[in-house]
């Protein structure tokens, strides 16, 4: 399985590893001949040979979040959360309803800035960057296909996807005026695009209304669009609610083999069961603030943690 890590390295000969399809966009070898090609906002980050800083714990831990406090009036939504996810770990965010979950979430893809702490992304602060900059160093969220993305067909959302939500990422890359230039960069998206559906097995809906999916298929498609913006990490809210057990399972296994693949996640979930049995790593969330984490037995066997989830004033 390719490793992620050496993605930059890896040259024409990285295209095709053990024979699957290739999400990355340098798998057709075009991506490091040039470099013009991958213009990278962070020059030191994870996939980067010339990763600088040497430190090592950014490494390890692409993100770090520290003392975090949101409040909003008068609650205090998050209450100096502090923790960090290993590089290429699938980590789960659990916690009680209101625990905090999602208001992390969104201070860690600048949806809200925090009114102190700090989040730090591949070694660079990020905090209170807008959404649209955090996605452009590689940590990205799913979205809700959007109203008006529901009339599109499945195809169209995904050739927008890379324009719409990451921009310079991918399209930077393209020299303004030079047309060959443009062409290539929209050949290699058709072809990445084609190649996303595929290995999220949706490539036959390709025509169909985005509308017209069901709720698993469209959680399929957001993930896919996700994809294409050339993350390091993914941050998922929730990615099964409204999804039957067929499509869970589908979903989750995707998820593995992304993880198998070198991506990084932080899955926010309220289904304990789930994330215990999905993820390596486990922050509880409670009132928020880390109440514990640990692997799934640890915090399972955390009689705090289990209080926190029947309700009991911890
Ligand atoms: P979780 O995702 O763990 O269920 P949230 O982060 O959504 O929890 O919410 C934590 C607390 O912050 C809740 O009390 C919620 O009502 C409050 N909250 C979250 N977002 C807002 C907001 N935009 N405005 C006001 N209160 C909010
Ligand atoms: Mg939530």
């Amino acid at each position: 399985m390719r490793d992620r890590r050496a993605r930059d390295d890896d040259g024409p000969t990285g295209a095709g590893v053990g024979g699957d399809a290739d999400l990355r966009p340098d798998g057709s070898g075009t991506r490091s001949e040039g470099a013009d090609v991958d213009t990278r906002e962070t020059p030191g980050g994870a996939g980067s040979p010339i990763a600088g800083g040497g430190v090592s714990l950014d490494a390890e831990y692409p993100l770090v979040v520290s003392d975090l406090v949101k409040s909003f009036g008068g609650i205090t939504a998050v209450d100096g959360a502090s923790f960090r996810v290993e590089r290429g770990s699938l980590t789960g965010l659990i916690g009680p309803n209101g625990a905090g979950k999602s208001t992390t979430f969104n201070l860690i893809t600048g949806v809200h800035a925090p009114d102190s702490g700090t989040v730090t992304f591949n070694g660079e602060e990020i905090t209170g960057l807008e959404p649209h900059q955090v996605a452009n160093r590689g940590l990205v969220r799913t979205f809700q296909i959007a109203r008006e993305l529901k009339e599109m067909t499945v195809l169209e959302n995904m050739m927008l996807a890379p324009k719409g939500q990451v921009g310079e990422r991918l399209w930077r890359s393209v020299t303004p005026g030079v047309r060959g230039g443009v062409i290539e960069q929209e050949r290699e998206l058709l072809e990445r695009v084609w190649e996303t559906l595929e290995f999220f097995e949706i490539d036959h809906l390709a025509e169909e209304f985005a509308g017209n999916l069901s709720g698993g298929q469209r959680k399929l498609l957001e993930l896919a669009r996700a994809l294409l913006t050339d993350p390091d990490m993914l941050l998922l809210d929730e990615p099964f609610a409204g999804v039957n057990p067929t499509l869970e399972a589908r979903l989750l296994d995707h998820v593995h083999e992304l993880k198998d693949r070198g991506y990084t996640f932080l899955l926010v979930e309220h289904d304990m069961d789930l994330i215990m049995e999905n993820c390596e790593h486990v922050v509880v969330l409670h009132q928020g603030r880390v109440l514990t984490e640990g692997t799934p037995a640890e915090v399972r066997d955390d009689e705090e943690v289990i209080e926190a989830y029947l309700g009991g004033s911890v």
